[in-house]
Order: structure tokens, then sequence, then C-alpha cells
């Protein structure tokens, strides 16, 4: 490798909105690719017509400006190797095929729909319930092995339907590295001979994926477990079409694991957290299912939870910014054992965010919350105050509402029980004592705030731990928030002093 330029790629097909597994492939491609100082390629493989769902490639779009994983190479970003979405490389992939059908490794099939059903029918036992079109049964179907030459260029040149299908060798084994795994093995015998073109013209996936990688120049290819079957295909591809001494190296990453196994983008909010990173709207159902944003996840992180799926760095360290991850990142240290997501584990990774982020960083996003929810701030500065006072106990960027709506919204129903059964005139009286002393005071801070509130309380001889309780429920409306002489501060003396004689009259 030494000397060559590191080339990576995420390769999606759009066939559905990208989920968690899917955004973790591009983000150890990415990091990989920085850490090299390579180059990260966004390949849309829209070769399968049939299961194309408009919105997804756009979709992906979004996801990567999320979480700023941005690809340097794309359909929409451009680059030296395009076209990068497969449906406008259709013509390149057919002279590949056709090579390897001259060469003996691969070969025309004339088969209809029925025959193959025939087939099925015919060669199917208990044990092999769907029989696959491999060496067992190619010499009894209708192709380019069995048929006579002329038949052959005679279906080709009066257009019969043809596919193009690999010839898989009889009985190999098929032995390539993964930087995950170590050495694979695969026995020819057991495997199919895929289809490489397809009646319509276009290149199956396996066909699109070989030669694109070599075209783009690609070093490394990672990807999900769910393709290792598919890979001693690939590799035989690279043998027979460029050389196997130029193919990429390999890493399949392991499956990230839901409660019940393989997490998938079926599961949407079946488990009651979010599989997408952002909202996804399902064109076919209409149905709306939330994702890790709209849930009130920061991008940094979802990048930091998602790298620990399945890769740390040796130690115990937990929280990594984005330039550390690239720093730090190595695909040998990715387990091949599947990694279990944990939701409330991802949470805390949000609130160890949240607590490290400047409240301005945090402010934009905060700001929407109490939008959506219909709350419009004019005062930007008090709502910056406002989150430094309660991120600690934020663990969603949705919860800011719930911790920090009371300084923009006077509370509606505060607990008044909460205070009504150890009410009395001693602590009424203190109240208007105090409302008085904070009235007189030039120096609205919390430390003199609390400092007049415990001279009064002691002066009447009442325990300070008896007057905290009701001062909350005043100005915050229930048991909750932060240091609550930070909260009168914050408020200001009017609204303090507002709030106050508010609660004293409804105690009456
Ligand atoms: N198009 C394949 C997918 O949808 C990509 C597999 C690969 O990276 O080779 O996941």
């Amino acid at each position: 490798m030494a000397g060559k330029q590191v080339r990576v790629r995420f390769a999606p097909s759009p066939t559905g909105g990208l989920h968690m597994g899917g955004m973790r492939t591009v983000l150890y491609n990415y990091l990989f690719a920085r850490k090299h100082q390579g180059r990260f390629i966004l390949r849309i493989e829209d070769t399968d017509q049939q299961r194309y769902v408009p919105g997804a490639e756009e979709y992906i779009y979004e996801c990567l400006k999320w979480t700023g994983l941005q690809p340097d190479e794309s359909p929409l970003h451009g680059g030296d190797y395009g076209p990068y979405r497969q449906s406008e490389r259709k013509e390149m992939y057919r002279q590949y095929a056709e090579k390897l059908v001259e060469e003996g490794y691969a070969y025309y099939a004339f088969d209809t729909a029925e025959e193959l059903e025939v087939m099925r029918e015919k060669m199917k036992t208990p044990d092999n319930p769907s029989p696959q079109y491999d060496f067992r049964v190619r010499l009894q179907m209708k192709n380019s092995l069995t048929l006579p030459e002329e038949q052959v260029q005679e279906k080709l040149n009066s257009g019969v339907p043809y596919v193009i299908r690999l010839k898989m060798p009889e009985n190999e084994t098929v032995k390539f590295h993964d930087l995950i795994r170590g050495d694979s093995l695969f026995q020819t015998a057991l495997l199919d001979d895929k289809v490489l073109l397809k009646a319509d013209g276009m290149p199956t996936y396996h066909l699109a994926v070989v030669v694109d990688d070599y075209l783009m120049k690609i070093t490394h290819v990672f990807r999900g477990e769910e393709w290792l079957p598919s890979a001693p295909a690939h590799v035989l591809l690279w043998r027979y079409l460029f050389g196997e001494e130029n193919m990429p190296q390999w890493a399949h990453l392991p499956l990230i694991l839901g409660p019940e196994g393989k997490l998938s983008k079926r599961d949407g909010m079946k488990y009651g957290f979010p599989v997408y990173p952002l909202e996804w709207k399902d064109p076919a159902t209409g149905e709306i299912i939330p994702g890790f944003r709209e849930f009130g996840f920061m991008p940094q992180a979802f990048v930091n939870f998602l790298a620990l799926l399945g890769w740390n760095d040796g130690t115990d360290k937990e929280i990594f910014t984005l330039e550390e991850l690239i720093e730090t990142f190595s695909i040998e240290r990715v387990h091949s054992a599947g990694a279990r997501f944990d939701f409330e584990k991802a949470k805390w990774f949000n609130h160890t965010w949240i607590k490290l982020s400047p409240s301005a960083t945090l402010l934009p996003e905060v700001n929407q919350t109490f939008k959506r929810n219909g709350i419009t701030i004019s005062d930007i500065q008090m709502l910056e105050k406002a989150i430094d006072l309660v991120k600690e106990r934020c663990h969603l960027l949705s919860d800011f509402m719930q911790q920090a709506g009371f300084f923009f919204q006077y509370p509606e129903n505060p607990d008044l029980t909460a205070v009504q059964a150890r009410w009395n005139e001693e602590k009424k009286s203190f109240f208007e004592n105090l409302m008085q002393l904070w009235q007189e005071t030039e120096t609205w801070n919390a430390a003199e705030l609390e400092n007049r509130f415990k001279t009064k309380a002691e002066s009447l001889h009442i325990k300070t731990g008896e007057l905290l309780l009701p001062l909350r429920i005043m100005l915050v409306g229930g048991k909750f928030g932060p240091p609550v002489f930070d909260i009168a501060e914050l408020l200001g003396k009017a609204e303090t002093l507002k709030r106050i004689q508010n609660l004293l009259d409804r105690l009456k």
C-alpha cells in the first residue's frame, strides 16, 4: 500500500432510510480516510431500480451534513472518478461482463422465469428447499455452456432476453484476508453462479461493485458483515478482471445488535428508541419515524457513541471528539463480534456532551426546541445563562424545555399542595419580609439574595430548610431545577417578586 493514496467508499443502495449501522460504516470509512490523508467517496448503488426509494439519496446527504461526515467525492460534490451514481455508469459495465464470457469465467443464460421455477421444483429436497443455480444444475439449463455456439449467437442476435452469470469454480477454496476477521476461507462448491448482468442491461451489485471499486481506485472496502457471503464472488471477479494483487483490502464490520438480535431499519421505533439518525418519512406508507436528532441528540454525541459500537482505543476512554477519533482510530481494533446498542448508554454520551458544551454551542438547538414548543425567546442572553444553569440536568436537548421552560413561561399550575401542608402565618410573614428586603437590594445576585434570605430566617427562628421549598415552588412551579438563588438572580428582581407575590395570593 505504501505510496498509494488511501481511497475508501461508502456505497449505499437508496432502498430506504439510512440507519444507525449504515452511519457507523460511514464513520469508520471517514475516520480511516482522514487519518491516512486519503479520500472518502460516496457512491450511490442504484442498479436495482425496483428497490429504489425516492428521497433515500437526499436523506443520506442530510445525515452526512448533520454529522459533519462529508465525503470528498460524491454525486453531489463531484470528483475525478464520476459519475458517482451507478445508474449513470450503466454503459461501462457490459464490456467487463462480456470479457468474462470470452475468457470462460462467465456465460450467457437464457432460462425464463418459468424454467428456473421448474428447475427449483425438480431439484428441491427437504434439506435444500430452494436450490440455487450452481455447478450442479448449470449443465442442465439453457445457457452458453449447454447450447451449441450457433444457437447462442442466434438467440443473442434475435434479442432473446438473457443474463450473464459468473461460472463459479466447482471445487476451489477462495481465501482472502479481512482486516478485522483475519484469513477467511470459502468453498466455491457452496456458492451459486451469480447473475452479473441483468436482462435489462443493468449490472447487478456484484459486478458493479467490483468494476467501480477498480475504476475509482478504491484501496480499502469497509462494509457491513452482511456482505461477507458475497466477498468470495467479489474476490473471484477481481482475480479474473483486474488481478487479485490490485484488490482493495477488506474489512467486514460487526452487526449492531438490539434487544432481539440484529438491529434493522425495519425496527423503526419498535424498542422505544430511534434507529435512524434523522426523521425518516416512509414514502410508501407516509409513516414518520423520528431520528436521533428529533430525540434531542447532539451530532457530536451521536458520532461518539457510534464510534464505540464495535471499536475502542484500548483504554477506558469513552468521550472522543471527532479529531480525537481521527487520531486514534484503527480498523484492526474493530471487534468482529456484534456490538450491543444500549439506549441508556447513548443518552449518557449525550448528557456528557451537553455538559461539556459551551452554552453558546447548545443555544441554536435549544432555541429551536423552545420554538417548536411555542415559546419565542426575545432575550437570547438570558437563554444562554439558563442553559448554563440547567445543562447538568439534561440528557437530551429536548430536556431543556422541561428544565428551563419556567424561566420564560410563568408556571401556570404551581405545585401548591407541596407547600400548603406546612404553610403557616410565620412563613407567610417571612416571605412578606423577604420581598421587602429583596426589593431594597441594589446588588441583585445569588450570594446577596441568599445572604438576606438566611439572615431573615435566623432572626425569625425559622429553619431555612422549611423555606427553600416554598421559594422554589414560587419561582419554578415544581420541585426541580438548579439552585434557587441562581434562579432568582436570572429571573431578575421584578419577575422574582411578582412570582413570590402571586403564590402568596394563592396560598391565602
Ligand atoms: N450497495 C451495498 C449496500 O447497499 C454496498 C455494499 C458494499 O459496500 O460493497 O450496502
